[in-house]
């Protein structure tokens, strides 16, 4: 998905903006220490074109005003860096401040769209005073817009889906499955990478262009293609110590955009950590096939290391069962062999078609069983069922009252279908539609 950053000093309306822009409020990644705390960011459309935008002004939050130069700076940096398009938002109540200068020089140096808004013009009808004084920014030419009010913002969302890149267009390469090696930093992703692609050195010697390309490695495995995604994402180790976790995840979950399946790889030493549950989480929302590894197994050499290691993952993937996992070391090689052959069980039950006979002979059983949900006199009846999508498999339920179901027959109904199909490895998704 394209990315839109959102950068300028404290508060010229950036978070007001983005708001607007966003689907929703809530960030995709939730804060938390270290992570998300300076930036967020959040799923919009326009025109049917799905993006990312990138809001920094979390950083507002923080009080001691002396630091607030250089961590604009960096945020700033850090934003663009990661954008195809940039939104610089200045105030155009108070004119041009230093602070504004220092991100104008940042956003200069970024060979990207940039888009520059004069905020908190809130009455077109002056909407020109003092306008073309930010022309001396030297980024371009001032647009006049107001966050809060709304206006000026639809104009702007049309430029900006008009700067992404053409939709990719389907081709051969398409059909090669797609693996995204995932996870924290230093839990061994280079080094798994590396094992898979059967090399002793760094897979990716010669990089073409910047390092914000993505670099895919296609390896052989059994006769087939299969191609590693982003593993020039995996050798990049940000500047800024601090970020280089952030920097990882936001660099993980592109990848994972990109993939059927991802290799969630997990430092045994460390266990499943929240960090990882959420982009196990967020796998499963874009409809990415899971395999998580416990990586450095050979450190794991006694009884309670592996209970610990163990009770990580049954708390912290206890909303996803079907995830399978495999003890590997990286480092000697330990069941590495196995690896590739759980990600291609996993995109073989990711695209698979359900048989509706037997989805709907499911369903009587369950009916017979008397499993369902009633309310205020009203009971819920599913008259049958089929697939209507794949990877990941997605399944329609023609039924009386859709707003009968809740979150425990949803996952009850899972449950049963998982137990019934093959399915280890890969999220599904369910609707349950209303028939007349
Ligand atoms: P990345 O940041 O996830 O790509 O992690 P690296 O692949 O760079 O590995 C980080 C460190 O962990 C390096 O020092 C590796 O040698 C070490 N490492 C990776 N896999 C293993 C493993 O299975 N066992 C042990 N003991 N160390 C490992």
């Amino acid at each position: 998905k394209p990315i839109v950053a959102v950068v300028g000093r404290p508060n010229v309306g950036k978070s007001t903006l983005v708001n607007r822009i966003a689907v929703s409020r809530e960030a995709i990644v939730h804060e938390s220490r270290g992570v998300t705390r300076d930036r967020s960011y959040h799923e919009a459309d326009w025109n049917g074109r799905d993006f990312v935008i990138i809001d920094t002004g979390g950083i507002e939050s923080v009080k001691s005003q002396d630091v607030f130069a250089p961590r604009i700076r960096e945020q700033a940096l850090l934003a663009c860096q990661e954008a195809d398009v940039i939104v610089f938002v200045v105030d155009g109540a108070t004119g041009i401040t230093d602070e504004d200068e220092e991100v104008a020089r940042i956003v200069r140096r970024v060979d990207k769209p940039v888009f520059l808004i004069v905020n908190k013009k809130d009455d077109p009808a002056n909407e020109q005073d003092g306008l073309w004084d930010f022309y001396a920014l030297g980024v371009g030419e001032p647009r006049p817009l107001s966050a809060s009010h709304g206006y000026g913002t639809g104009d702007l969302l049309d430029d900006i889906v008009a700067c992404f890149p053409e939709e990719e267009e389907a081709n051969e390469e398409e059909d090669m499955l797609s693996i995204a090696i995932v996870g924290r930093p230093n839990v061994g992703k280079s080094s798994l990478a590396n094992r898979l692609a059967n090399k002793k050195r760094s897979i990716v010697s010669d990089v073409a262009g910047t390092t914000r390309d993505a670099i895919d490695t296609v390896i052989q495995w059994k006769g087939m293609p299969i191609k590693l995604v982003d593993t020039a994402g995996m050798r990049k180790k940000s500047q800024v110590h601090e970020d280089i976790e952030y920097y990882s995840l936001v660099r993980g979950l592109q990848a994972i955009d990109r993939a059927d399946i991802c290799l969630l790889v997990v430092d045994a030493t460390v266990g499943v950590t929240e960090q990882d549950q959420k982009v196990a989480n967020m796998a499963v929302d874009r409809g990415c096939g899971i395999v998580l590894l416990l990586n450095k197994w050979d450190l794991i050499d006694s009884q309670q290391k592996r209970d610990e290691v163990m009770a990580s993952l049954s708390k912290r993937m206890a909303f996803a069962p079907w995830i399978p996992f495999i003890n590997i070391s990286a480092l000697t090689g330990r069941a590495t062999d196995k690896v590739l052959a759980a990600a291609v069980k996993a995109a073989e039950a990711r695209a698979q078609q359900l048989k509706t006979s037997e989805l709907n002979n499911l369903l009587a059983e369950i009916r017979e069983g008397g499993h369902t949900r009633s309310e205020k006199g009203r009971r819920l009846k599913i008259q049958y069922c089929t697939q209507t999508g794949s990877k990941p498999p997605a399944l329609s339920f023609w039924c009386n009252a859709p707003d009968l179901v809740d979150d425990n027959f949803e996952r009850f109904m899972e449950n049963r279908i998982r137990d019934r199909f093959e399915l280890t490895g890969t999220p599904i998704r369910m609707r349950f539609r209303q028939k007349n």
